[in-house]
């Protein structure tokens, strides 16, 4: 036995509750979208928080940030029910602009006390070359908020307001280079592919039908050798993985 075994890592589709937190309106369903409405056909329930308003998704000059936001969070509703997400939060920070500090962690323990998932998904923040500072923060703010939301001296506001602690089984990130599990994603595809194409004012004719192809091309690749045509990759820890642990990379 390896000393990594000790803490093995959980199986994906065992989740029942799932609670997904993305930078901007589209990241999940790109990362994770045939995987969220595989775990939505199975039965568990999959809520959706949205952190910034997306205002700055544009390269369009005379595009107004005002309704950019309304029509990215309308888009977002769309592709939600394509993948089968039953309940959305927009936290609507400013696009590019969510803030380093503890609040938006904090917010996000009051979120996960009140969903009480036992699968947290988000975007991989240690991925290499990732330039966009929302990504990063996102995904530092949840592994932090998954590892502190079971201990009272965080928020404990939370436990006079009702919440209890809580903390969830596992995190999985996508977007990561380093993969430790693959969900097949056949049936789902199409699920996926109707969610990205609802984002329409991010992909749209030859942009979109390019990045469709890009996507399957990549799921395909990840999935040759192990069976299905396309998978989703995921690296999934516990929450004890998330502190002070040197096998966490390689678990
Ligand atoms: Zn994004």
């Amino acid at each position: 036995m390896l000393a990594k075994d000790i803490l093995p890592i959980p199986d994906i589709l065992s989740a029942r509750s799932v609670l997904v937190i993305q930078p901007h309106p589209d990241d999940a369903d790109i990362g994770a979208g045939g995987t969220i409405a595989r775990l939505a056909k199975a039965g568990a329930t999959v809520s959706l928080v949205t952190m910034t308003d997306g205002s700055r998704g544009t390269m369009d000059p005379a595009q107004s940030m005002e309704t950019l936001a309304r029509t990215r969070r309308q888009e977002q509703e769309d592709a939600a029910r394509a993948v089968g997400v039953k309940e959305l939060l927009f936290l609507d920070y400013p696009d590019g602009e969510l803030p380093a500090g503890s609040e938006p962690r904090d917010r996000l323990i009051s979120i996960i006390r009140r969903y009480r998932p036992d699968l947290v998904m988000t975007v991989d923040p240690w991925l290499a070359y990732e330039a966009h500072p929302d990504h990063r923060l996102t995904g530092l703010a949840v592994a932090a908020a998954c590892l502190f939301s079971s201990m009272p001296t965080f928020n404990p506001e939370d436990l006079a307001a009702g919440l209890s602690l809580h903390a969830p089984s596992m995190v999985a990130f996508f977007g990561t280079a380093h993969p430790n599990q693959f969900v097949d994603v056949d049936d789902t595809w199409e699920n996926k592919r109707a969610a990205i194409s609802a984002h329409a004012s991010q992909f749209s004719g030859q942009t979109l039908e390019l990045y469709l192809y890009y996507l399957e091309l990549k799921a395909k690749e990840l999935a040759a050798g192990r069976g299905p045509q396309r998978v989703e990759a995921f690296k999934v820890l516990t929450p004890t993985h998330l502190h002070y642990n040197v096998d966490a990379l390689v678990s």
